[in-house]
């Protein structure tokens, strides 16, 4: 017997920073080519970290990649023949590409979404906790807690100031795990349960 597998999929790939989010999208990305699939990648404008022009990791992997100022802009750059879309730091990105995003996988493409579940603070970043509901399937990986060594699910920002977005410094955030992890100025779960 055979499982019948049908094209058009949402994959999204989650987790801290440093967590490896970037080399995983690489790594799938890598592969579709080999499979002789035709690739688009997209990455929003904002992201100037590495390259304006390339999804980079923080171990230096990189692949070419389109910069999008919004949605409009990644429309426009979209090629009717794109078998796999991969996006990188989709928690940036604006709510317009939810329905984008879900048209493409239902015409049968495959969708590969990578991006921070959470924001400094731990809490769900932009329209990432809608894509993780409305995926197929979910990758969330984990960093190396800078602290203790353990797993890490969170990113610390070591400088506080600005919003939730401050981008580029990988020297300005640190990987967490969730009893290292410290939110400033927090009203926090943390201390109400406190003394359990
Ligand atoms: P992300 O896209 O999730 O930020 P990257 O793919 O850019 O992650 O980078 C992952 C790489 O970062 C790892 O392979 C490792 O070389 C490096 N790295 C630096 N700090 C850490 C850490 N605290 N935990 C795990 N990997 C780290
Ligand atoms: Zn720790």
């Amino acid at each position: 017997m055979f499982v019948h597998q049908r094209q058009g999929s949402l994959e999204v790939i989650c987790g801290p920073m440093f967590s490896g989010k970037s080399e995983e999208l690489i790594r799938r990305i890598k592969r579709a080519i080999i499979a002789k699939q035709k690739v688009q990648v997209f990455k929003p404008a904002l992201d100037d970290r590495y390259d304006v022009s390339a999804v980079a990791s923080h171990s230096q992997r990189k692949h070419e990649a389109i910069a999008v100022k919004n949605v409009e802009e990644l429309l426009r750059n979209l090629d009717v023949q794109t078998q796999v879309v991969a996006l990188d730091e989709v928690q940036f990105m604006e709510e317009g590409l939810i329905p984008i995003i879900e048209d493409l996988a239902n015409r049968g493409v495959r969708v590969i979404a990578g991006g921070l579940d959470q924001d400094s603070n731990g809490e769900p970043f932009g329209i990432m906790p809608i894509l993780l509901a409305k995926a197929d399937y979910v990758t969330k990986l984990q960093a190396i807690c800078m602290v203790c060594g353990a797993l890490a699910s969170r990113t610390q920002r070591m400088v506080h100031t600005g919003g939730q977005v401050l981008v580029g410094a990988a020297e300005a955030y640190e990987a967490r795990c969730r009893h290292c992890h410290q939110v400033p100025h927090a009203s926090g779960e943390k201390r109400l349960i406190e003394g359990d």
